[in-house]
């Protein structure tokens, strides 16, 4: 019997909770088919925490998040929240959550499955074989730098400050490179070195980190032709490495490459093995309470945790396998699905998959 570890689980709002419930789903089977413990806490975080505590993110929910090996969390948010002030919005306890957590990095992987290239906008056979991971700075740059307003002589002035050290480039650098080792080992550092001194920074820094990883195949790209190559030559990626607005960007455009939000997941990691994993999608109100989500995204989730946190790959790879399978069977929630008529509900997605774990 493997040793048990712990994971914190963060519903949050919206359809928060119907992802998430189907995610444990492939927990526990994960548990019968591999062997493999784990024991699961509930915490409240979002909307529904500034409702039954009075804050988005209590220090109880923290506590357990940082007593875990790994947190999931579904997604917070929804109109009810909206217009409440900065301190009570769902969004400002997510900012603190990857504070407290020592999340420096997001990491998005972009798989086209090959029944679902027709959902791309991009031509399928541009899309073939399409499986990269952007590798987002989280804590840096253009977002956290100063800012202020002055008065100038072509009057009011607005100055925001990009600004990276060495150390913080060199974490999520070795970071990559470690996470290429794992797959292609291909690594494209993106930056814009032409023009801005943090980016001749952020090179100089990856060209001295590049020889510990000899295996690794490494070429820079300039921010403005990696948009233009994520729509060209997608599948020629591997890992991407970029600054934090940057990676803001590309992660979101090569997302696209893959057709529908209901099938991204996410992973938010600090120094060693603890991650906070997501999908990459809201709480979708529009949607919740209908039993009309799509669990692939979280479910994915699970499976970029297995892998990063605890090295089940063989549990990740039956995820990601029982995914591929019940997509190629002809299986569709209501956004992936051509005919609607015959989608398939939230829990029946969840109950499809985890039979398909092997
Ligand atoms: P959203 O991702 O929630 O929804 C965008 C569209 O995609 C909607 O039409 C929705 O129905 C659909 N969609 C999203 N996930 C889906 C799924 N799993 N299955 C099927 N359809 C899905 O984005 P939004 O509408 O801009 O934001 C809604 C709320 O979520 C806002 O309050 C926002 O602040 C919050 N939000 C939270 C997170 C997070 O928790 N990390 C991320 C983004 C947005």
């Amino acid at each position: 019997m493997a040793e048990t570890k712990k994971i914190a689980v963060i519903a949050g709002d919206g359809i928060g909770p119907e992802v998430v419930a189907e995610a444990e789903k492939i927990i526990r089977r994960t548990e019968e088919v591999f062997g493999y413990s784990f024991t699961t806490e509930h915490a409240l975080f979002g909307g529904i925490a500034i409702d039954e505590k009075g804050t988005p993110l209590p220090e109880e929910t923290l506590q357990v998040c940082k007593s875990a090996d790994a947190v999931l969390l579904g997604a917070v948010g929804g109109p009810k929240w909206d217009n409440n002030s900065k301190e009570l919005r769902p969004e400002t306890g997510l900012l603190g959550i990857r504070k407290e957590l020592g999340l420096f990095s997001n990491l998005r992987p972009a798989v086209v499955f090959d029944c679902l290239k027709d959902a791309s906008t991009l031509k399928p056979e541009v899309l073939e074989g399409t499986d990269l991971m952007v590798v987002r700075e989280l804590t840096g740059g253009i977002y956290f730098g100063e800012k202020f307003r002055r008065e100038g002589a072509g009057g009011e002035e607005a100055v925001d400050t990009c600004a990276y050290s060495t150390a913080e480039v060199e974490r999520i650098v070795h970071q990559a490179f470690e996470i290429a080792q794992k797959r292609r080992k291909k690594l494209a550092s993106v930056d814009k070195a032409n023009v801005l001194e943090t980016s001749r920074l952020w090179r100089e820094t990856v060209n001295r980190i590049a020889p510990q990883y000899p295996d690794v195949e490494l070429e820079h790209v300039l921010v403005d032709n990696c948009a233009m190559q994520l729509l060209r030559r997608p599948s020629s990626f591997d890992v991407i490495v970029t600054e934090n607005m940057f990676g803001d960007i590309l992660s979101d455009e090569a997302a696209m490459l893959t057709g529908s939000i209901g099938m991204l997941s996410s992973a938010s990691m600090g120094e060693g093995a603890f991650g906070l994993y997501e999908p990459v999608h809201g709480s979708a109100p529009d949607i919740a309470g209908q039993g009309l989500a799509n669990p692939i995204a979280t479910i994915l989730s699970v499976a970029l945790m297995y892998r990063l946190t605890f090295g089940y790959e063989d549990a990740a790879d039956a995820i990601e396998r029982a995914v591929a399978e019940v997509l190629d069977e002809g299986h569709r929630t209501a956004d992936i699905a051509v005919d609607k008529s015959k989608a398939l509900s939230t829990t029946e997605m969840g109950d499809l998959i985890a039979a398909a774990i092997r």
